[in-house]
């Protein structure tokens, strides 16, 4: 049988980021005992609590503290090493992804990406999807140990159960010499974090939003104003078509508060929030791929014929947008 490790970076405050919650709940799914291992600044094992995890390894201190290339591997590493796991399950967060084909090179192993199920055939399978989401595969191999990092948002957190705090183990990780000093953090997006994969709701802008209206000109000011204003109120994530994206590269009016990392589809995201609600919005991408795993799906489009909103949204409201969520803003506010 397999030893079975989850691996995770803590958080600033010491406890575990919800992604290694969803990646344990993968973890348990394999049938085997379950210990963590968790690397930071501080560590809260208490985090783990209830979990069902058998013990938590622990590597702490100042020189783990920021995400950093040579002391995240050496913590990880070490972490892996004193296991002695074979399979080893980790949250996809950007920290891990960015360390852990290093630390598999290391440890002598192997590691599958965009993990978004395990199960149990006969011994750990990981199930994934390829070609956008298009293909899904599952995967096995022979080779040990076996690193899988598990997407965010594809599994539901363990929940819980009682309060018993599982046994903590420290491991000494000797800090390797670092060049890199962290001196700040600088976003991506100059202006709103408009980007939030915890919502309950994905709001999709296309290009519609900057295009002529019925009165023959475009209204860019107003649309930001509609989807700002929703954003705010409704603390929805925003996700975008290519094509409005794309408009600031050809110097036309773009939100400023929208960057590429907003975009969804085949060469964006594809996030995974309960409802979705496409507006000004026709590509086959950003429908068809982009809110594959929307559960609940809804489109707004002046265009009764749109095949890809008619054809993969549950509902279209044939409306004009900037109507539809002035009126949508104002229920909202008249709610507070
Ligand atoms: C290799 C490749 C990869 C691609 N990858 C992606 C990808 O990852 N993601 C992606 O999004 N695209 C992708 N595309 C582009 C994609 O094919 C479409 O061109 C793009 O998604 C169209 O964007 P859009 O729907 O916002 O704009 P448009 O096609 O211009 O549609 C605008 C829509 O707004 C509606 N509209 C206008 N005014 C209003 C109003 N007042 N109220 C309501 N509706 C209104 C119109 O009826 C129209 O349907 C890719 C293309 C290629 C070739």
């Amino acid at each position: 049988m397999d030893n079975i490790l989850l691996l995770t970076h803590s958080e600033a405050d010491g406890s575990v980021p919800k992604a290694a919650l969803e990646a344990l709940s993968a973890a348990k799914t394999l049938g085997a005992p379950v210990v963590a291992g968790v690397f930071g600044g501080a560590v809260n094992a208490a985090s783990l609590a209830g979990t069902g995890v058998t013990k938590v390894l622990v590597a702490s201190g100042p020189a783990f503290a920021e995400p950093r290339y040579a002391t995240d591997a050496a913590a990880a590493t070490a972490l892996a090493k004193a296991s002695g796991a074979t399979v080893v399950v980790c949250p996809a967060t950007s920290r891990m992804a960015r360390v852990m084909a290093g630390v598999a090179h290391r440890l002598g192993g192997r590691i599958d990406t965009h993990v978004t199920q395990l199960v149990n055939e006969g011994g750990p399978t990981a199930i994934r999807w390829y070609y956008r989401q298009r293909i899904e595969a599952k995967l096995r191999r022979k080779e040990r140990p076996w690193v899988l990092l598990v997407d965010p948002g594809a599994t539901a957190a363990v929940k819980p159960e009682g309060s018993a705090a599982p046994p903590v183990e420290a491991v000494t990780v000797a800090a390797p010499e670092v060049r890199t000093s962290v001196s700040g953090v600088r976003a991506p997006s100059s202006g709103e974090q408009t980007i939030r994969p915890d919502a309950k709701l994905l709001l999709v802008a296309g290009a519609g939003w900057t295009k002529k209206q019925a009165d023959g000109k475009p209204h860019p000011e107003k649309a930001e104003e509609l989807i700002l204003s929703f954003l705010r109120a409704s603390g929805a994530s925003l996700g975008s078509s290519k094509s409005l994206v794309d408009q600031a590269g050809e110097g036309q009016k773009v939100f400023e508060f929208m960057s590429h990392l907003n975009q969804v589809g085949q060469t964006g995201a594809t996030p995974r929030h309960p409802k979705g609600l496409a507006t000004c919005c026709h590509g086959e991408e950003p429908h068809v791929v982009g809110w594959r795993f929307i559960r609940e799906r809804r489109a707004v489009n002046l265009d009764a014929s749109c095949g890809w909103a008619r054809g993969k949204a549950d509902v279209l409201y044939v409306a004009d947008a900037f109507a539809v969520m002035e009126k949508v803003n104002a229920l909202l506010a008249a709610r507070k």
